[in-house]
């Protein structure tokens, strides 16, 4: 079994990456809190007239941006279960058969915890 096992510099590789897209996610959520931040004050200042025009608009961007927000957060978690993976060694091997997930399938989605076949099972349920 020890040859499915990734090599130090393929999960060190793969540990950049994973910390890469944590960086890029962290930074997005970052954007996003200031843009709420942004539609937070417009939406105070929204007067109470039930006409307004932007009242519309004010709460579909609200509902965009924390929509984002969640998704971001779940992104998050699975990179930060990605990298757990990597520090105990089972990085690259599929959570529920045991078996090495491809090298293209991690090149692709390098936080992916399913080999293709378990992957596309699931899926199907
Ligand atoms: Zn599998």
């Amino acid at each position: 079994m020890e040859n499915s096992r990734l090599s130090t510099a393929t999960l060190e590789h793969f540990r950049a990456v994973l910390e890469e897209q944590r960086a890029e996610l962290l930074q997005q959520r970052a954007n996003h809190e200031v843009s709420l931040a942004e539609v937070r004050v417009a939406r105070d200042g929204e007067s109470d007239d039930e006409h307004d025009p932007e009242g519309p608009t004010i709460a579909s961007e609200w509902s965009r941006l924390t929509g984002l927000q969640e998704e971001a957060a779940r992104q998050l978690t699975v990179l930060d279960k990605a990298l757990a993976r990597v520090d105990d060694g089972s990085f690259g091997i599929c959570a529920r058969c045991g078996k090495p997930i491809g090298r293209a399938r991690l090149d692709a989605r390098p936080a992916a915890e399913l080999c293709i076949d378990c992957a596309r099972l699931a899926e199907k349920r």
